[in-house]
């Protein structure tokens, strides 16, 4: 079951700058920076009532951020919704004829289970699912 939107995902070219620019609009620091190696990317979080925002910068010319900006620009990269059981959504969805570009759930930033739905199967919005990580997996 998808429970809600976890958080909002925006690439930034420069995470210092960005940060110091969403700390005016929310009037609040993040609450972390994290990088996460394995995607080339590293991560700012702020919380905004129930919801979070992250900011998202390339740490390596390859990465899927670097790739993006190179497209399209700064601006909203994903919408990410938190699910009980990622691996029965995979199923479900692709069940659903949804795409899913990666099967196998990877970790990703804030303590998460993630995977990503391709664009192409969602009207154009990279879709990630998020799973709160509590034992080993
Ligand atoms: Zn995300």
């Amino acid at each position: 079951m998808i429970n809600k939107i976890e958080h909002i995902g925006i690439a930034v070219k420069d995470i210092k700058t960005s940060n110091t620019l969403f700390e005016k609009l929310f009037g609040e620091s993040h609450y972390k920076i994290e990088n996460v190696e394995s995607e080339g990317v590293k991560t700012s979080f702020f919380k905004v009532g129930n919801n979070k925002i992250e900011l998202l910068e390339a740490t390596d010319e390859d990465s899927p951020i670097a790739k993006f900006i190179n497209k399209k620009g700064e601006g909203i990269h994903h919408i990410a919704f938190d699910v009980d059981d990622i691996h029965q959504e995979i199923k479900r969805l692709q069940n659903e004829g949804f795409v899913v570009i990666n099967e196998k759930p990877k970790k990703g930033a804030d303590n998460k289970l993630v995977v990503f739905l391709h664009p192409k199967s969602t009207n154009g919005v990279l879709i990630e699912l998020c799973q709160e990580r509590v034992n080993k997996e």
